[in-house]
């Protein structure tokens, strides 16, 4: 398959990885938005998150962007996690992915 984040997961393409575990990677977005702004990708391949039924992962997925916030320097200023969900949901690349994003004030707008 053809999926840009399976290439990443499998180091068949370089990216800036923050840390990396048995089943996901953090890397930082190659477009940022934010002074950290980092991506958490499970190995696994998921089109969205309406296709994963792994609850273990997900609730990895957590843990690690909670991880990836302290070794980001983010933890205590805060920061926000996001899931986008097919066209009107924003989402681009179709492999789940979670957001962390910090390092400067967000908006409360959702959108
Ligand atoms: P989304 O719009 O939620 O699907 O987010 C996709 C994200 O992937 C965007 O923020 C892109 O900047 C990011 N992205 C795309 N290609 C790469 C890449 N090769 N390395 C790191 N981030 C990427
Ligand atoms: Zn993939």
């Amino acid at each position: 398959m053809d999926c840009i984040f399976c290439k990443i997961a499998s180091k068949k393409i370089n990216s800036a990885i923050v840390l990396e575990t048995e089943k996901l990677m953090v890397i930082k977005d190659v477009n940022p938005q934010s002074p950290v702004h980092l991506l958490v990708i499970p190995k696994k391949h998921y089109s969205t998150i309406l296709d994963c039924d792994d609850t273990m992962l997900m609730a990895e997925m957590f843990e690690a962007a909670k991880e990836a916030a302290r070794l980001s320097g983010v933890e205590k200023s805060g920061f926000r996690t996001v899931v986008n969900t097919n066209e009107e949901g924003g989402q681009t690349v179709f492999h789940l992915h979670m957001h962390i994003l910090g390092g400067r004030p967000l908006t409360g707008r959702m959108g």
